[in-house]
């Protein structure tokens, strides 16, 4: 709508320089009311609103409000009404535009206003009602606010709003509580008087809410916490309400103006955490009056005059429920003024969107527009009711005098212009109260209730007591008819006994005459009847006593028959154990027996093996070194197949194992019989792997530390002498002690066989070259040179044969430089026994110590012992004399060769 646009039909008129006036209005300073007809009702295409109704029926509200317009469900039109307030000159303004005039002069009488464009020009405004700086709190009240107020207490919706620049007087017309001077107080203040003063607080109810809209966002200012409360439409009614928001029920002027200061408080606190002033956010108070209609009988009320009270009281209260809004909204400011302020674009934009959707929504609604931008903003969402609603609404505008504003000034009196040309449908919201019905209701329920519980008690109360007087009277009579019965009955018996008295003593008499002879017979029966039924009764008793003690026995008896039985079945069963065991036995025994008479024939065989071996002496076997084995192999072979074949026999039937157990057996027989027949195995080189493995070796070792028996010693230490013939087995030995166990064994026997065996075994264990150390270390040089005392060519054959090995291993050591130093056959003193026997008569003797003698003359350290022992002379004789051509070489080239020798042979002048 252009500002300037001189209309008719909105009202607004243009002065022009020719200053034509083209209306003037009814009425003069009247209170602004919708039904007040405005000077020229152009409203939109509709007809003229309210134009017959009643004015002036109830002090300023519209008559055509009441009773008759609720039952009108489309409404009454009313027009939003405007009034413009100016507010008086400040301070600053009466110094700062001291020379220069209103941009505003009104004409209050014509409900006019004139805004001066400049010296010359005006443009002049007509509006509802024109408030001047002088207008007081009360009349700007009663013109603005009061019609509203008492649209409100009488079931319509109202609001009253003020628009205009900021520090025009927006909140001075609203929210003045009026502490420091009654006379300021505002419309709120003066809306909640009136509602407090019209309302039954028994039946009625006052709720308020009071809240600010900033940027967009509803806060609570009863409840600061809440700060962000939704707005919920009714689809139906086009209800809105508020669910989030804290309601609070006023009962006196005193708790609202506590309110209202509370909310000031918070929207202090809040703007202050926002950092924003009051005037860049809308406040808005709601009041809910909720009224019961007095009075007044529902038009269906019965038709006969017959309505009971009951009848009367099934009708349900009328109530009227009444909202009034009342809006302090932001400064007018424009938005580029705003933004200038220091403020973020996006707050003015968002302060001016609630403002500028409302400036649109009236524009539509003034230009009859199809769409109304209603839901662009909060604000036009919260007031979509008061304008184009159903609400009655009250629009305050504010100017203020400068001419600096007049700008400002202009666009609100042009938003002033346009509010007014919307028109609403004002609809009374009166219903009935069916949960005040339904409570009243219950009250008389229970009252009837009560009473019929009441009546019910006294019913039962008289029933009782009637019910006792009956029963007294009963048993009154009862008892009277007891008593008649009683006194008939003692009658009948007196006479009755005193008939039978009279009848016995008749009776008597006769009888007496009868005789007293019968009466003494019946007694005497009497008596003997009773004593045979005593003896009855004992004898029955007696039968009985041993009828019990029958059975006892018969069960007794039967128990006994019953262990019986299981105790022959035991003992059968042992029987048969027992005859199993001696089977068993008897068949051990048997091949215990075999085994002992195998046992026995076998060593009887190898004895006789043995002494046919020993006749055989000496010298007899040709070729090596006669060792004892070879001799007793030798001897096996001739004695056939039948002894070897029955050892094999004995050790295929008995087992290796069994046998090497008989070597521990307690019987001393036994185990010189087991010790044979293993020294005879011992004697097969293919039995001597097994014989070890099955630790044959090491039970005949121990038997020589165990045994004292010569024999055994003898055969085992043969056994040995056989088992050392391989260089493992010969390191098995000497690892288990074998040099002390066979010297001891030397030491205690006195059968040159035995030593010889001792020797032959140690010999054997001379030839090792790896054990030549240990040997010696553990006496085995010294054990040899021992038993040489016995004299025994046999023996001595053996030891020589040993002293001979060692010599060959030790050279070899020598040679190869393993060894270094004196030859230990000549640190252990044997040097000046091989001397003696290199010219032995017996030639095994001679041959193992010439050999010897070579050896140990391979090596210059030997050289000068030897010379000092006299061997010397026997080389010489060796390499000389000797049959075997080998040894006589060697000892010619040793002789030659070594310096010591050569020396030693000068001194002595031998000529070699
Ligand atoms: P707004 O709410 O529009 O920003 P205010 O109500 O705060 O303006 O008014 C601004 C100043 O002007 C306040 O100091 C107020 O007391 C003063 N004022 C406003 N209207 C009047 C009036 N009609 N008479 C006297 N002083 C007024
Ligand atoms: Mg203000």
């Amino acid at each position: 709508m252009a500002s300037g646009g001189g209309n008719n039909r909105n009202g607004t008129h243009r002065n022009s320089l020719k200053g034509t006036t083209t209306t003037s209005t009814a009425s003069t300073d009247k209170p602004l009311s919708v039904n007040s007809n405005p000077s020229k009702p152009a409203f939109k295409n509709k007809s003229s609103p309210l134009t017959g109704a009643s004015s002036g029926l109830r002090k300023s509200s519209p008559g055509s409000l009441g009773g008759g317009a609720a039952k009108d469900d489309a409404g009454v039109p009313g027009r939003v009404r405007v009034a413009v307030r100016l507010r008086p000159r400040n301070a600053e303004e009466s110094v700062a535009d001291a020379d220069f005039a209103d941009c505003v002069e009104l004409q209050p009488e014509l409900k006019r206003l004139k805004l001066r464009k400049n010296n010359w020009d005006t443009d002049t405004y007509e509006f509802d009602e024109v408030l001047t700086e002088f207008a007081s709190q009360k009349r700007v009240y009663e013109v603005v606010a009061k019609p509203v107020v008492e649209g409100v207490l009488d079931g319509y919706n109202g609001t009253i709003m003020a628009y205009g620049q900021t520090g025009t007087g927006k909140t001075y017309t609203l929210g003045r509580l009026g502490e420091e001077d009654t006379a300021n107080r505002g419309i709120m203040v003066r809306a909640m008087e009136d509602i407090l003063a019209e309302v039954s607080p028994e039946i009625d109810s006052v709720l308020v809410s009071y809240l600010q809209l900033y940027m967009e966002s509803l806060q609570d200012l009863l409840d600061p916490t809440n700060d962000n409360i939704s707005i919920v439409e009714e689809p139906k009614s086009g209800d809105v309400s508020l669910p989030g928001a804290t309601l609070v029920e006023i009962r006196d002027q005193q708790s609202f103006l506590e309110l209202l200061r509370l909310g000031e408080a918070h929207r202090h606190a809040a703007n202050t955490k926002l950092n924003t002033e009051s005037s860049r956010s809308h406040a808005l108070l709601m009041v809910h009056v909720k009224r019961t209609v007095k009075g007044r009988e529902p038009a269906h009320s019965s038709d006969n005059g017959n309505s009971t009270s009951m009848a009367r009281s099934l009708r349900p209260p009328l109530v009227r429920k009444g909202k009034l809004v009342v809006v302090d909204l932001a400064g007018s400011e424009r938005i580029d003024k705003s933004g200038s302020d220091g403020h973020t674009r996006e707050e003015a934009k968002s302060i001016n969107l609630s403002l500028s959707a409302l400036g649109k929504c009236i524009n539509a609604l003034a230009e009859n527009s199809a769409h109304v931008p209603v839901r662009d903003s909060k604000l036009t969402r919260l007031l979509r009711d008061s304008f184009g609603g159903t609400a009655r609404t009250s629009l305050v505008i504010t100017v203020g005098p400068s001419p600096r504003h007049r700008g400002e000034t202009a666009s609100t009196i042009m938003f002033g212009q346009r509010a007014m040309k919307v028109e609403n449908m004002l609809k009374l919201k009166e219903e009935f109260d069916y949960k005040s019905l339904a409570r009243r209701l219950d009250i008389q329920l229970d009252k009837l209730i009560m009473e019929h519980e009441r009546k019910q008690k006294a019913f039962e109360v008289e029933i009782e007591r009637i019910t006792a007087e009956a029963q007294n009277r009963i048993s009154e009579a009862e008892r009277n008819y007891a008593d008649a019965v009683e006194k008939e009955r003692l009658k009948y018996q007196k006479d009755y006994m005193e008939s039978i008295k009279k009848l016995e003593e008749k009776w008597m008499m006769n009888q007496q005459n009868q005789g007293n002879e019968r009466k003494e017979q019946m007694v005497h029966i009497a008596e003997e009847v009773a004593e045979v039924k005593k003896l009855l009764s004992k004898e029955t008793s007696l039968r009985k006593a041993a009828e019990e003690e029958v059975d006892n026995l018969k069960s007794q008896l039967a128990q006994l028959k019953m262990s019986e039985a299981l105790a022959n079945s035991e003992i059968l069963k042992l029987q048969k154990m027992v005859e199993d065991e001696v089977c068993q036995k008897e068949k051990l025994e048997g091949e215990i027996s075999m085994l002992q008479s195998q046992l026995l024939h076998l060593s009887f065989e190898a004895d006789e093996t043995r002494k046919r071996l020993d006749r055989g002496g000496p010298g007899k076997v040709p070729g090596g070194l006669d060792s004892p084995v070879s001799q007793v192999r030798s001897q096996l072979k001739d004695s056939g197949n039948g002894e070897k074949a029955s050892v094999a026999k004995l050790f295929e039937q008995v087992g290796l194992q069994k046998i090497l157990s008989l070597l521990e057996a307690e019987d001393a027989d036994v185990r010189i019989h087991a010790v044979k027949v293993v020294a005879n195995l011992a004697a097969e080189e293919t039995n001597q792997q097994k014989i070890v493995e099955a630790g044959g070796l090491k039970s005949l070792l121990m038997l020589l530390g165990s045994s004292e028996d010569e024999t055994i010693h003898r055969v085992a230490a043969g056994a040995i002498a056989n088992l050392a013939m391989n260089e493992k087995n010969q390191e098995l030995v000497m690892s288990q002690g074998g040099i002390s166990l066979l010297s001891t064994t030397a030491s205690h026997a006195k059968d040159p066989q035995t030593l010889r065996m001792v020797a032959g075994a140690i010999a054997n264990l001379c030839g090792n070259d790896k054990l030549q150390t240990k040997l010696r270390g553990e006496g085995g040089i010294k054990a040899l040179l021992e038993i040489v005392k016995c004299g025994h060519p046999d023996v001595l054959a053996q030891v020589a044969r040993g002293i001979a090995n060692f010599a060959k291993c030790e050279s070899r050591a020598s040679t190869q430089g393993s060894k270094t130093g004196r030859s230990l056959l000549i640190e252990d003193g044997a040097l000046p026994w091989i001397v003696q026997n290199a010219n032995s008569d017996a030639s095994p003797i001679r041959r193992h110590t010439e050999l010897a003698l070579c050896h140990l003359a391979q090596h210059e350290v030997n050289a000068k012992d030897m010379i000092s022992e006299g061997a010397l002379w026997e080389l010489v004789r060796i390499s000389q004399d000797c049959p075997r051509e080998d040894i006589r070489t060697l000892a010619h080239r040793t002789l030659a060769s070594s310096p010591d020798f050569i020396a030693g042979l000068k001194r002595l002048r031998i000529d070699y």
